[in-house]
Parts: C-alpha cells; sequence; structure tokens
C-alpha cells in the first residue's frame, strides 16, 4: 500500500506531469506568478487565467527536519527520511523529501535538484538531491 494523493482535479495535472517526468506547476496568465499547491485564483493580482508550466528544477534548502518514526507503512524502508522545505529557482516553496545525502550532511542554502522517482507505472513524486554550487565569473 502507498500514499496517494487524493483526485482533486485542481491538483491533477501536476501529479500527471510527475508521472511523466515532469515539475510543472501553475502560473498565472496575467503576472507571471507561479503557484503551489495549485489553486484556482491568483494570490497576487486574482486572475483566474493559469497555465501549466515547466520548472527547471534547480531549489535551495530552506529548512528540514528528521522523520525518525514511521506514519504510514509504506515509509517504513525509508526511515529515517529527511523532510524538507525548498525554494525553488521560480520563486515557490514546495515541501518534498532529500536523497543521496545523509542528513547530517545537509546545508541550510544548499543547491539541490528536482529528482523525479517513479513509484509505479502512473504515480511518481518529486526528491530533490544535491546539486553542485556553480561559480559565477
Ligand atoms: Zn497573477
Amino acid at each position: 500500500m502507498s500514499i496517494r494523493p487524493n483526485d482533486e482535479i485542481l491538483q491533477e495535472p501536476f501529479w500527471k506531469a510527475l508521472a511523466q517526468g515532469q515539475l510543472r506547476m501553475q502560473r498565472c496568465c496575467e503576472c507571471g506568478t507561479f503557484r503551489h499547491p495549485p489553486s484556482p485564483i491568483c494570490h497576487k493580482c486574482a486572475s483566474f487565467e493559469m497555465e501549466w508550466t515547466p520548472l527547471g528544477g534547480g531549489a535551495r534548502l530552506y529548512s528540514f527536519t528528521v522523520a525518525r518514526h514511521s506514519v504510514h507503512t509504506s515509509l517504513d524502508a525509508k526511515m529515517p527520511y529527511v523532510i524538507a522545505l525548498v525554494d525553488l529557482d521560480e520563486g515557490v516553496r514546495m515541501v518534498s523529501s532529500i536523497s543521496g545525502i545523509a542528513a547530517s550532511d545537509l546545508r541550510i542554502g544548499m543547491r539541490l535538484k528536482c529528482s523525479i522517482e517513479k513509484v509505479s507505472a502512473d504515480f511518481a513524486l518529486p526528491y530533490f538531491v544535491p546539486e553542485p554550487e556553480t561559480k559565477t565569473p
């Protein structure tokens, strides 16, 4: 048994894109503001117009905690795991998890990259993995 999101119509394009290997989020057609979780109206300009826009996947770690007690049997094999708040380069903060690094090596502000992991044929989850810092000249 796995944990799956509900079938709310507003969230459906987010989960369908992930199943196809893409991180997409709502973007306001009027002012360009990204919004997540999905909503029917822009919180900045009150427009109802939006499009589902692919994101680059780059992010920085805003905050995290380590879960040491499983709240669902599908998580037993992942214990302990990191629950993270990541700031996407497009200006959206989202909840996710980080893989590929020990929690003791995590640093606030470190670069991350989205890694979409298939759970089943029609369901995937967005995780984040460390990304090397790129030096700007
Ligand atoms: Zn807007």
